[in-house]
């Protein structure tokens, strides 16, 4: 069920890890920002915006992970897009003919047979100086960066007032770092939260990949939450944090 949490945008939460699909309503149809987990859940949301009228126009995937990557039949054909350095990471890794085996390796086992894999990754990168997602909408900012993942994307969509954060700024989760390609992943990790500190004023909605939608008093909050783990991280301090370590489960 998609749920409304700005003016023409909707959420979809999904059982694994809470995770959250984005709709963006634009003039002729939707954008839909990192689809969902379950084939039965990216489905219903199809279903739900085939009632709507609303075809799905664009798709955007925030980060080259799994859970970020995958889509349905049911969508459409509609172009997929990610940043550029997103995109070259996936194709990489698609390049190995075994690695949809090894994606599913990493799904819990009692869904994994529900995960449609055979779409995941076919993503298009946007040129590595798009600073918006080409659509006819809302202006949607592209606040690309390179903690938890290579070529993450953040995404301002300022006249909604909505930032969708992506694989940061969980309330389930704590911060997991990229420890792929970098030579400092927790500076990564700052200089991340230091961008979207830099967009939190223009922000009332915080829609984190993984987690509860935020108000405006979260976002700042739970940047320092994040900032202080990292902080932890790098000293060798770890605070103690209610969230769920994903590396620990
Ligand atoms: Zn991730």
């Amino acid at each position: 069920m998609l749920s409304q949490v700005a003016e023409g945008v909707l959420i979809h939460q999904s059982e694994f890890m809470q995770s959250n699909a984005v709709v963006v309503q634009g003039q002729a149809g939707v954008l839909l920002i990192d689809p969902g987990v379950t084939g039965d859940e990216i489905a219903c949301i199809a279903n739900d915006l085939r009632a709507l009228g609303q075809p799905v126009v664009a798709g955007f995937s925030t980060h080259p992970h799994w859970d970020h990557l995958l889509w349905h039949d049911e969508l459409g054909e509609a172009p997929r897009y990610s940043t550029t350095r997103c995109a070259t990471t996936i194709r990489a890794r698609l390049s190995d003919p075994h690695f949809r085996d090894f994606v599913a390796t990493l799904i819990p086992p009692d869904i994994v047979e529900q995960v449609p894999l055979d779409l995941l990754g076919l993503i298009t990168g946007l040129p590595a100086q798009a600073t918006q997602i080409p659509w006819d909408g809302p202006e949607i900012r592209i606040i690309e960066h390179q903690a938890h993942a290579p070529g993450h994307a953040a995404l301002l969509i300022e006249e909604r007032g909505v930032l969708v954060a992506g694989d940061m700024l969980s309330d389930l989760l704590t911060p997991m770092l990229n420890m792929n390609d970098t030579v400092d992943p927790i500076e990564d990790y700052l200089a991340a939260l230091r961008l979207l500190e830099g967009a939190a004023g223009d922000v009332d909605v915080l829609v984190p990949g993984h987690g509860s939608i935020g108000g405006a008093d979260q976002i700042l909050t739970r940047i320092d939450q994040d900032r202080a783990y990292v902080h932890g991280l790098r000293d060798g301090d770890v605070p103690s944090d209610p969230r769920v370590d994903p590396a620990a489960t």
